[in-house]
C-alpha cells in the first residue's frame, strides 16, 4: 500500500553541515520551497574544519556573508622548517601563504562552527524561509521512476523520523571531545542553539520531494541508499589534531608552518582566531603494527608529547585545549554523485581526504554552490533539467583532482626527510616545497576549470545556429573558470568597485559587455546595435524574462567600456544599458569604465583579460560567477544560440 503523504517540498536536504547549509542558502535566495534536516541536536561547536580558501571567501562574499573574513585569522605567511646537518630543525624558507594577485582574499582560518552559525543567521535574515529541523533522520527512501521525467511530479518519497535528544546524542567513546561538544571559544551562540522543541519528537512523517540532496557527510545514509561506493584508500598514517592556546618559544607559532623533523615525524602549525593555534601532528607510536587504530585510546597528552619531540629543541605546552582529535588518512571518491536525475550527493558524502590542506569544508561548500542555482532554475521552470547533468561532470572531476592533490601532498608531508641524495626512502624537502607552491592555486579553489558542456562553450562550434565562441577576444580570460576581479569605475559616481562585487549570487546570468573605447564612433555603433537588440521582442531578455518581472531579473546586462570616463555621458548611451524603472529611476549601477580612479588606481581590466580596446567582446557569466562563453560584442545570434540550449521560453 502506498504510504500516506504528509507534505510535499521541492527540495529536501539531508545534513546541515557546510554543504547542506550552502545549498539551503542558495535555495533560500532563489525562494525555492526547501526543507533541511539534521540528525544532531545542534550545529558543531568546535574543531573540525578551519581553513577558508580564496574561492570560498569570494562565494560567501557574493551572498553578502562577510563575517568569516572579518572574524577569521588571515594567514599571510608560510614557513618551512627542516632538519639541518645536525638534525636540528631550522627555518629554511618563507613565502606568502596565498600567491600574490590570486584573489581579493587570502587564506583565512576560523572554526567550522562559526561558518555554520553565519549560514544559519543569513538564512534567518533573508526571509527565514528555511530552518534546520533537528534532530531528524530519514529512515526510508523510495523513488517513483515512472514520474522522473514529469517536472511537476514529486517522485522522491522519504520517511522522516523525529528523534529525541537522547537518541540524537552520539556515543563519544572514551572521553574524546569532538565537534559536538560545546566550545569555550564562542560566546554568542548559546541561546540560539538551544533547540526549541518541535513537539514532534518520537514521531514519523512521510514527505514527497522533487529533489533530494544528500549532504550527510562521510558516512552518508543517502549515498548508501543509492548503492554508491567510496573508492580509494585508507593509509596507515595516524595524525593527531590539537586546538590549543600554545605556550612556546617556537618563533613562528603565529604563521603557518610545515615542520619536518629528522626522525620524530612532521607537524603543521595553523594560527587561528582568538589566540588559538591548530597543530596537526604525526603520531608515531599510535597504530604501530598496522591495522585499524582505536582512536579512543589517543589522548591530548599523547598528541602533545609527539609534538614536543618534533618541535624540539623548542618548548611547547598549553593550559587551554579547545578540541582534539586523531584520524587516519582516507582518500576516497564516491563512484556516483547522482541518481534518477533527482537525487544528488555533495560534500564529504562524495569525497574524503586528509584535512591538512584545508580542503574539506571548501570543496563541500563549492559542490553545493555549483548545484544550488541549477536546481533552483529547474525547479522554477526557467531551465531544462539537462543543466543538472553538469553537476556530476563538473564536480566529480574536482573530487578526483582533490584526491590526487591530497595523495601527493600527504605523502610528502608524512615522509621522513632524506638524509642525502642516496637516501631513496626519504623524501626530498625541495620537492615538498615545490608541490606546496604549485598546489597553492589549486588549494585556493582557483584552478577549477569546467569543461565544455551545455553551460560552457569553449570554442566556436562552427555550425549554423550554434554559439560562435571567440576566446581570442579575451585571450587572458579562461572560459570555464571563475571571473577574476579587478577594480572598475562607476560611470555615474566615479566609485571604484571590484568587478566581482557586481556579481552577487542571486540566480541571474550576466552579459558583461566590454565594448571597447566607445568614444570612437565605429566602436560605439557596434555597442548601439546591441543596445537596440536587447529590448526587442525576440531578444534573449524578452524571451526568458517573465512579463511582470524587472527586465534584468533573469539576465543582467553590465557594461565595462575602455573610454575615458569623463568623455562619456551615461544618458547618451542606449537605455538598455541603464534602464529606467518608473518607481526606482534610472539604473546608475550598470555602466562602468576601465579607467584611473581618484583614489584606488587603475584596475586595467582590459589588459588583465586580454581584451582589445577596438574589438571588445561580450562575456557570458553563469549565476555562480564562472565564464560561460566569450562572444563578439554584437553577436546577438550567438546569445540566442547559447541561451536556447537550456533556457525555457515563456
Ligand atoms: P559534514 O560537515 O560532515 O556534515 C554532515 C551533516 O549531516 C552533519 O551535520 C550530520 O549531523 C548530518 N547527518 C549525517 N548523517 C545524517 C542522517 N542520516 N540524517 C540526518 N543528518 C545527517 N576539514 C578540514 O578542512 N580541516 C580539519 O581539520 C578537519 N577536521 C575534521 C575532523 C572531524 C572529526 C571531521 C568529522 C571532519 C573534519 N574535517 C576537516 C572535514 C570537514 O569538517 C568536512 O570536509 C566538512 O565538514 C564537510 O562538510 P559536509 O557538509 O559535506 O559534511
Amino acid at each position: 500500500m502506498a504510504p500516506k503523504i504528509d507534505s510535499e517540498v521541492d527540495v529536501l536536504i539531508v545534513g546541515a553541515g557546510p554543504a547542506g547549509l550552502m545549498l539551503a542558502t542558495w535555495l533560500s535566495q532563489l525562494q525555492i520551497s526547501t526543507r533541511i534536516i539534521d540528525k544532531r541536536s545542534t550545529k558543531i561547536m568546535a574543531g573540525q574544519a578551519d581553513g577558508f580558501q580564496c574561492r570560498t571567501l569570494e562565494i560567501l562574499d557574493s551572498f553578502g556573508i562577510d563575517r568569516v573574513w572579518k572574524e577569521s585569522n588571515h594567514m599571510l605567511e608560510v614557513c618551512f622548517w627542516n632538519p639541518d646537518e645536525n638534525g636540528v630543525i631550522r627555518r629554511t624558507a618563507r613565502a606568502p601563504d596565498t600567491p600574490k594577485g590570486l584573489s581579493r582574499f587570502t587564506e583565512s582560518v576560523l572554526h567550522q562552527g562559526r561558518m555554520e552559525r553565519f549560514f544559519l543567521d543569513h538564512l534567518k535574515e533573508t526571509g527565514d524561509r528555511i530552518r534546520v529541523e533537528r534532530p531528524v533522520v530519514p529512515s526510508l527512501l523510495q523513488v517513483e521512476e515512472s514520474e522522473i521525467k514529469n517536472q511537476a511530479a514529486y517522485p522522491v518519497t522519504l520517511k522522516l523520523q523525529h528523534l529525541t535528544d537522547e537518541e540524537a546524542t552520539p556515543n563519544q567513546g572514551n572521553n574524546i571531545p569532538n565537534g559536538l561538544f560545546r566550545s569555550n571559544l564562542t560566546a554568542d551562540d548559546t541561546d540560539d542553539l538551544i533547540r526549541k522543541s518541535s513537539g514532534k519528537e518520537g514521531t514519523e512523517e512521510t514527505i514527497r520531494a522533487k529533489y533530494l540532496v544528500g549532504c550527510d557527510g562521510a558516512h552518508s545514509w543517502t549515498r548508501k541508499q543509492l548503492g554508491f561506493k567510496m573508492e580509494g584508500e585508507h593509509t596507515e598514517i595516524i595524525w593527531g589534531v590539537l586546538d590549543v592556546v600554545p605556550i612556546t618559544d617556537f618563533p613562528d607559532i603565529r604563521v603557518r608552518c610545515l615542520v619536518h623533523s629528522a626522525s620524530a615525524g612532521s607537524l603543521m602549525v595553523i594560527p587561528r582566531e582568538k589566540r588559538v593555534v591548530r597543530l596537526y601532528i604525526q603520531l608515531k607510536e599510535v597504530g604501530a603494527g598496522g591495522g585499524a587504530v582505536d582512536r579512543s585510546k589517543v589522548t591530548p597528552e599523547q598528541i602533545l608529547k609527539a609534538a614536543q619531540k618534533i618541535i624540539a629543541p623548542y618548548k611547547l605546552d598549553y593550559e587551554q585545549c579547545d578540541w582534539f582529535t586523531a584520524y587516519q588518512i582516507a582518500q576516497r571518491v564516491s563512484d556516483g554523485f547522482e541518481k534518477y536525475d533527482r537525487i544528488y550527493l555533495a560534500g564529504d558524502a562524495v569525497h574524503t581526504h586528509s584535512p591538512k590542506a584545508g580542503q574539506g569544508q571548501n570543496v563541500s561548500i563549492q559542490d553545493s554552490y555549483n548545484l544550488g542555482w541549477k536546481i533552483g532554475m529547474v525547479a522554477r521552470g526557467q531551465a531544462s533539467p539537462e543543466i543538472l547533468k553538469t553537476y556530476t561532470t563538473e564536480r566529480q572531476q574536482i573530487a578526483r583532482d582533490l584526491i590526487a592533490f591530497d595523495q601527493k601532498f600527504s605523502k610528502l608531508f608524512s615522509g621522513r626527510p632524506a638524509k642525502d641524495v642516496s637516501d631513496e626512502t626519504g623524501i626530498n624537502l625541495k620537492e615538498f616545497q615545490n608541490v606546496f607552491h604549485q598546489g597553492a592555486v589549486f588549494a585556493a579553489g582557483l584552478s577549477v576549470d569546467y569543461g565544455p558542456n551545455i553551460l560552457v562553450v569553449k570554442e566556436d562550434e562552427g555550425k549554423d545556429g550554434s554559439v560562435r565562441c571567440r576566446p581570442e577576444l579575451a585571450n587572458k580570460l579562461k572560459i570555464g573558470m571563475r571571473l577574476p576581479s579587478h577594480k572598475i569605475i562607476n560611470q555615474s559616481d566615479a566609485l571604484a568597485i571590484e568587478l566581482q562585487k557586481l556579481l552577487p549570487s542571486d540566480g541571474r546570468f550576466r552579459l558583461i559587455v566590454f565594448p571597447g573605447d566607445i568614444s570612437k564612433p565605429e566602436i560605439y555603433s557596434r555597442y548601439e546595435k546591441l543596445g537596440a537588440y536587447l529590448p526587442s521582442k525576440d531578444s534573449v531578455i524578452s524571451l526568458y524574462t517573465p512579463q511582470d518581472s524587472p527586465k534584468d531579473s533573469v539576465i543582467e546586462v553590465l557594461t565595462v567600456h575602455s573610454a575615458k570616463r569623463t568623455e562619456i555621458e551615461l544618458q547618451s548611451l542606449p537605455e538598455a544599458f541603464h534602464p529606467l524603472d518608473k518607481s526606482k529611476g534610472w539604473d546608475y549601477w550598470k555602466v562602468y569604465a576601465d579607467d584611473e580612479s581618484y583614489h584606488e588606481g587603475h584596475g586595467q581590466v582590459y589588459e588583465n583579460f586580454g581584451i582589445d580596446r577596438d574589438e571588445g567582446c561580450t562575456v557570458v557569466v553563469r549565476p555562480d560567477g564562472y565564464v560561460a562563453a566569450t562572444l563578439a560584442v554584437d553577436d546577438t545570434r550567438s546569445l540566442e544560440a547559447y541561451f536556447g540550449r537550456f533556457m525555457i521560453k515563456l
